[in-house]
Order: structure tokens, then C-alpha cells, then sequence
């Protein structure tokens, strides 16, 4: 981690929920305003957790449509009031198929959700005076955003990159060369120090995945 972050005006807390495990942000500003990164399912859990840091959930961020993300946003709306913000507009057919997804995997609990504002390279999202930039990053699916804090030197990418391994690009609209494109032009400019919350596994930072990512290390692109 780098010496030269600022200390963020705001906590962390990651709660895995859906049976894929999927990492589910809650941040905590200090006036105990919140956001939460891809509420995707087991909305008692993601309350309890938000109740036992004392946050109030006012924004709920979601980086793509996909069931173990977005599944339980709209019940989050329902019980704090928050605003959803994101994904990119392009991402609608995945957010209109949540509820049809889970009952392919036969789990009970996500609904079908349209956010209050689309999002997109220009925009930025602000919790309690604390400002993040979003990017667009499809590949993954066509309107994944990612979103980032350069002051603060953290990221919520949702399933672009993982520590060790990309998102998958094998479903509908899904496009390998679109998601490496994605990572090299939009998330490695955020600088090698940039700390990485992905969708599922361990925390890395930008700078390691590009020294030993199989997929994307500077070595392995360049060949
Ligand atoms: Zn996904």
C-alpha cells in the first residue's frame, strides 16, 4: 500500500452474499452517510451489516446488471430510499433478466432493476461530499462501469479484473478484446498504488496485476 494515500474520510466493509460469493461494498462516510457497491442478493445480511457499522445507505452504485450484483438493489432502494447510480446505459438487457437468471440457478430473491441515473465516462458519483470517478469498461458486459477514487486510491470494478485472473467474456455481448482494451486504456492510467475491491476473491492493486496477472501483466500484453 502506498505511504502517499491520503486517509480516506470513509470506511470500508465487505460483505460476500449470493451463493457465487459475490463482494458486496458498504462505505461508510464519517457522518455515517452510505454507499453500497452491488447489493446482489441477500438483502437482510447487507442491512444488518450496514445497521452494525451505524451507516445509513444513501446511494447504491452498480457497476454491471449481472444476477450476483444487482439482484438485490431494488430491495435496498425499497427499504433506505437511496438513489441507484449506474451501470452504463447499454447494460439494460442484463438488468431486465435478473429475476429470470436466478431461477436458472434455481435461487429465489433478485428482481429485475432499472437505476435513477445511467452513467458513464463523464460522470462522477459523490457520497457526502466525497467525489468518484466512474469509468466505462465493457468487455465484460457492454456497460459495466467501474468506479474510483484517485484521491483515496481504492476502486470497485466489479467483474473486470480479479487478483490473478479477468471477468469472463463469454456470455452475450461479452468481448475479450473490448475487456483488455478496458484495463490497459481505462484502469491502469489510475496508477500502479490503486487498490482494487473486485466482484469476487481477494483485494489487490492495479501494480501487481500488471506485474503478474496471466492475463494482463505488461509482459504478457506485450507479446
Ligand atoms: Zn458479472
Amino acid at each position: 500500500m502506498s505511504q502517499s494515500a491520503a486517509q480516506p474520510p470513509f470506511q470500508i466493509q465487505i460483505v460476500p452474499v449470493t451463493p457465487f460469493q459475490q463482494n458486496c461494498s458498504i462505505i461508510r462516510a464519517a457522518s455515517g452517510a452510505a454507499a453500497i457497491v452491488d447489493p446482489g442478493g441477500e438483502p437482510d445480511k447487507l442491512m444488518a451489516a450496514a445497521e452494525e457499522m451505524d451507516a445509513k445507505i444513501e446511494k447504491i452504485w452498480l457497476t454491471h446488471g449481472h444476477l450476483d450484483h444487482a439482484g438485490a438493489a431494488k430491495e435496498i432502494k425499497r427499504r433506505t430510499g437511496a438513489i441507484i447510480e449506474g451501470p452504463q446505459e447499454e447494460e439494460v438487457f442484463w438488468l431486465d433478466q435478473i429475476e429470470e437468471s436466478w431461477k436458472k440457478y434455481g435461487w429465489e430473491g433478485g428482481e429485475d432493476v432499472r437505476p435513477d441515473r445511467w452513467l458513464d465516462d463523464t460522470s462522477e458519483v459523490e457520497l457526502d461530499g466525497i467525489k468518484f470517478g466512474v469509468a466505462w469498461c465493457p468487455g465484460h458486459t457492454p456497460g459495466h462501469v467501474v468506479f474510483h477514487s484517485t484521491e483515496y486510491k481504492i476502486a470497485f470494478v466489479g467483474d473486470v479484473i480479479f487478483q490473478g485472473s479477468i471477468g469472463r467474456t463469454d456470455f452475450p455481448r461479452g468481448n475479450h478484446q473490448q475487456l483488455l482494451d478496458s484495463i490497459v486504456d481505462k484502469l491502469w492510467p489510475l496508477g500502479d498504488e490503486m487498490r482494487f475491491v473486485p466482484g469476487h476473491g481477494g483485494i489487490s492493486t492495479f501494480g501487481a496485476e500488471r506485474k503478474n496477472n496471466p492475463f494482463v501483466a505488461d509482459h504478457v500484453l506485450r507479446k
